[in-house]
């Protein structure tokens, strides 16, 4: 309940005018519960709650106000009344209330320090929860495509291996090599080049499917890594990104082809000869004709 009521005092004000409102009348009526105590001093002993409520209504330095203003007014009153009660018990009771405030105000005092180091610990754990992340992303990102590099390529291409290794799970991949690449940086310039491979980077985005992992191979290089893809599968993506690169108009330098090797996982392949055989794929694409699709 005091955290509770202090969480809304840390968070907003709008709530400062109601909790006064509501403190002044839980005043009047311990004011008037004193009052009509019937000179039986336990009676007043329900006074000592006020601190708590008043620290945890008001907080710690309001709270503290609160607590001793009541005291000031409960001395007076006595003082003016003294009939109310025996003298000897209400110093008793007035050393009890100043007890009871006194421990309350330091509970309160290192409690909200306490909460104030668990918020600022929390926040920077957050903060290096979130830096991790970024670090992590960075580190499996290619810097200039912001699609996978080769590190997440590799360990995808690991995981994968054991999956079909040892369950059996079938997989393919495509390697895309962009063709006469370095036409486009000798006639365009580098830059326009860096453009070109980031617009083939989208491109293959948005055309393969959230299973399969894409990711830039090196230079003018694409792999794409399809899990629980057969032959006719992969054939089928690959014949479609093609075309589609095919029919897209690069900004710039307008078309531009690719090459395609893909191949599939068989028995007793390792991730060396897996690839090996996806580049011989490739190599074939381009010494018949580029712009097409080789399987092995
Ligand atoms: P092919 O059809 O046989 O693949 O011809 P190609 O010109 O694409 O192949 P080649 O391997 O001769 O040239 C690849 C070029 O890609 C050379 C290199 O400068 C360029 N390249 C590699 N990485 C980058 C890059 O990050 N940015 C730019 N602009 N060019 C790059
Ligand atoms: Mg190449
Ligand atoms: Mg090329």
């Amino acid at each position: 309940m005091m955290f509770f009521l202090y969480l809304i005092r840390l968070q907003t004000n709008k709530y400062t005018l109601k909790s006064r409102g509501f403190i002044l009348a839980i005043t009047i009526l311990f004011i008037s519960g004193f009052i009509n105590g019937n000179q039986e001093i336990n009676s007043t002993f329900f006074l000592l709650l006020y601190p708590i409520a008043s620290f945890s209504i008001r907080g710690l330095k309001e709270g503290l106000v609160w607590t001793f203003s009541l005291l000031l007014i409960l001395i007076t009153i006595y003082t003016q009344m003294s009939f109310l009660y025996n003298v000897y018990s209400f110093i008793f009771f007035c050393i009890a209330y100043f007890m009871v405030s006194y421990l309350l105000y330091w509970y309160r005092h290192y409690e909200l320090k306490i909460f104030t180091k668990m918020f600022q610990v929390n926040k920077l754990k957050e903060e290096l929860e979130e830096k991790n992340k970024e670090l992590k992303r960075i580190a499996i990102t290619d810097k200039l495509t912001n699609i996978y590099n080769r590190v997440k390529l590799d360990s995808k291409m690991e995981a994968e291996m054991n999956r079909a290794q040892r369950f059996g799970h079938g997989f393919s991949i495509i390697i895309i090599d962009i063709d006469y690449f370095k036409e486009v940086n000798d006639n365009y310039g580098h830059q326009i080049g860096d453009c070109v491979l980031i617009e083939m980077a989208n491109l293959l985005k948005s055309h393969v499917r959230n299973t399969d992992t894409l990711g830039r191979w090196g230079g003018e290089e694409f792999l794409i890594i399809c899990p629980e893809t057969k032959e006719e599968g992969v054939l089928k993506l690959a014949n479609n990104l093609q075309k589609t690169i095919e029919e897209n108009t690069f900004s710039t330098i307008g078309s531009k082809t690719a090459s395609f090797g893909i191949t599939t996982y068989i028995n007793g392949d390792n991730t060396n000869s897996i690839l090996k055989r996806a580049d011989d794929a490739l190599y074939k694409a381009k010494t018949t004709g580029r712009n097409k699709v080789e399987i092995l």
